[in-house]
């Protein structure tokens, strides 16, 4: 896969002394632990998401970034400097939030100086500042005077980026500043904040709870679960590398089988039987999760044709999903499998219709069950 090209990204990326650095840094509310002993390097220029399911930290961690918490232990160092006591105020950063936090009453114009006025800046330099930021934001020169009631959401999306970098903050941190949006408002704005990203050339820090939002516009991801990083790494690095289950079931739908070792280096599905081959050769464990992703998986022309894996079924049901479709396959009584195509090579058979479903072992990953063992079965 591409997993060197991803390696090679990520030491690049990792020159230099980080702008921020969080080392053994917990947040405690009572005796439990919102954040939990998270050290991580986030590096100048850096678009740096943080992504994981609600309630796993991230807004927890966030505040304390910014200043708007205090840690309980640990320290946060800004250019090498410790800052877990300086005010929200008194740093160098800024936070855009998902309710964007804009003065209702004001206009776009007055929303985006209000950093250059309460710095004093003359009147006039304000607005030329604020109309060049209009214009980065691709926002028209005329919505200037206008309410920022009158906008609609993907207006004040962008007003609010636009407040943030009068600041002229070293770091942008964002907490979910999209998730209230349509779908398609909300690709696009992910894609412009890329850009803005690329722009300006500032470090953002970026919290979604989508792994998929994540993986668009970052350089590198933590997945958080329960207080802490489960794993960091580039887009690549985590869509084909996940160090467990739970970061590859987090990257969106995928096939898990529950699998116990079988004879040399092959797996048998604990549910119907079948025997698969093993991605890892014979690592010692007794019970699996064998993941395979959904466009991993084809069909067979003819059910005699060589594969490494395959399965027999009846196609239960398809949805096309825009450029592509999916299948659930029915194997057996009670299995789905989930495969997708792109929808020029979607299937000409109608549901109920039998199908051979097929996977090379390599594009499949396992992962021991924990209680087991608690360590990944290499690939
Ligand atoms: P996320 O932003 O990932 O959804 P949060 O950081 O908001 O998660 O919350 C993480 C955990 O900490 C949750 O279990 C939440 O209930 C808890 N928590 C957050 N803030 C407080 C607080 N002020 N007091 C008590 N518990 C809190
Ligand atoms: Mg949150």
């Amino acid at each position: 896969m591409i997993v060197e090209t991803a390696a090679a990204t990520e030491s690049a990326a990792r020159t230099g002394d980080p702008i921020l650095r969080l080392k053994a840094v917990d947040k405690f509310f009572g005796d439990f632990a919102a954040v939990d002993r998270v050290s991580l390097d986030i590096h100048e220029g850096e678009f740096f998401t943080i992504v994981g399911p609600s309630g796993s930290g991230k807004t927890t961690m966030v505040r304390m970034l910014v200043g708007m918490d205090k840690p309980t232990n640990g320290d946060i160092l800004l250019r090498g400097e410790r800052i877990n006591d300086v005010p929200a105020n008194r740093r160098p950063t800024c936070m855009v939030f998902q309710s964007l936090a804009l003065f209702p009453h004001r206009t776009v114009g007055q929303n985006i100086e209000f950093p250059l006025k309460i710095r004093g800046v003359a009147p006039a330099e304000r607005k030329a500042r604020a109309l060049e930021l209009m214009a980065q934001l691709r926002l028209p020169d005329s919505y200037y005077g206008k309410g920022v009631l009158q906008c609609s959401g993907g207006e004040r999306q962008r007003v609010a980026l636009a407040r943030a970098l009068a600041f002229d903050p070293d770091i942008l941190f964002f907490d979910e500043p999209l998730s209230a949006l349509d779908y398609k408002l909300r690709k696009l704005l992910e894609k412009e904040l890329k850009d803005i990203h690329r722009e300006t050339g500032k470090t953002f820090v970026y919290i979604t709870h989508s792994l998929e939002e994540a993986m668009v516009m970052s350089d590198r991801i933590g997945v958080m679960n329960k207080g802490r990083f489960v794993q960091i790494g580039t887009p690549n690095q985590i869509y084909a590398n996940p160090v467990n289950r739970f970061v590859s079931e987090f990257m969106g739908e995928v096939n898990v089988v529950d699998v116990e070792r079988g004879a040399a280096g092959s797996l048998v599905d604990r549910l119907t039987g079948a025997a698969y081959q093993s991605p890892a050769g014979d690592s010692e464990f007794r019970e699996a999760a064998l993941v395979v992703r959904p466009e991993d998986i084809r069909f067979l022309d003819h059910p005699d044709d060589a594969a490494d894996n395959k399965l027999t079924g009846t196609i239960y049901n398809d949805y096309l999903l825009g450029s592509r479709v999916q299948y659930q396959v029915r194997v057996g009584s009670s299995q789905i499998f989930l495969v997708e195509k792109l929808r020029e090579q979607q299937l000409d058979v109608a549901r109920g219709a039998t199908v051979t479903i097929a996977w090379d072992t390599r594009q499949s990953m396992l992962f021991a069950t924990p209680s087991f063992t608690q360590s990944m079965v290499a690939r």
